[in-house]
């Protein structure tokens, strides 16, 4: 006998959703976070930077108080030539939101005009850069993993605008003795558009060749150190005006 397809399909709903019941998972519950909106960091996150001070930060080789400048609108600026600075506290694993904002009266071009950057434990940099309307190399561009990968996409805006960068990061995986078992990811939203999806980082972006060290000398330090585990975030001072505002962190490690 012919059953129409109607049929067919009301005879195998119960089977259907018994099995789909069987697959319904109900526990640990996902913890309810406050998700503010634009700007507003969410309930669970650790605020790196408000506008109200830089306690959260250090300078990467004396391990004293930023000299950057904070401003009345709540946002910091480099002030070139004081240093790079990096989070006191260390991290592996994060999703990072940052604000940033090259100065349109600055004069230079290229690597020259708007140039920071986020180091993630301090070895692998997602480059800032005016690039609204500045050509360099398409590797060293804003979105760019510095000297790795180009961004999917050119979302910059003109110089003096704020920008954003919503990041997920995932650090490199290293077994006890010291070998690598898995590069580091990063996936990168430029004001809201997607510029790097889960791109492989090659390995750290200041060395000749990109390359992995479980034992390794940091960006602008001296001296080896544990690059296996949770390091410092770092902002870079290039040289260049760039400010910041609205700066936090939610680690994914335990997630
Ligand atoms: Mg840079």
């Amino acid at each position: 006998m012919r059953i129409c397809p109607l049929l067919s399909i009301i005879l195998t709903l119960p089977g259907l959703a018994l099995a789909q019941a069987e697959r319904r998972v109900f526990e640990p519950i996902p913890e309810a976070v406050t998700a503010l909106g634009s700007g507003a960091a969410p309930s669970d996150a650790i605020v790196l930077f408000d506008g109200s001070d830089l306690n959260a930060w250090q300078h990467i080789r004396t391990g004293n108080q930023p000299a950057w400048r904070i401003n009345d609108d709540r946002s910091v600026t480099v002030v070139p030539g004081t240093g790079s600075i990096e989070t006191r506290r260390s991290f592996a694993d994060i999703q990072l939101h940052l604000e940033w904002r090259t100065d349109p009266a600055e004069q230079g071009e290229g690597q020259t005009l708007g140039n920071s950057g986020i180091f993630f434990q301090s070895l692998y940099e997602v480059q800032i850069l005016e690039s609204f309307a500045n050509p360099t190399y398409v590797n060293g561009q804003a979105g760019s993993v510095y000297l790795q990968h180009a961004p999917l996409v050119n979302a910059s805006r003109p110089a003096g605008e704020w920008q954003s960068y919503d990041i997920i990061y995932i650090s490199p995986r290293w077994d006890e003795r010291g070998n690598l078992q898995a590069p580091a990811y990063v996936t990168l939203f430029h004001n809201g558009v997607l510029v790097q999806n889960h791109t492989e980082i090659l390995g750290m972006t200041f060395t000749p060749e990109p390359e992995y060290q479980a034992n390794c000398v940091p960006y602008q330090l001296e001296g080896e150190r544990d690059c296996t585990g949770k390091l410092p975030l770092r902002l870079q001072d290039h040289g260049q005006l760039v400010s910041f505002r609205n700066i936090w962190i939610r680690e994914l490690d335990n997630r």
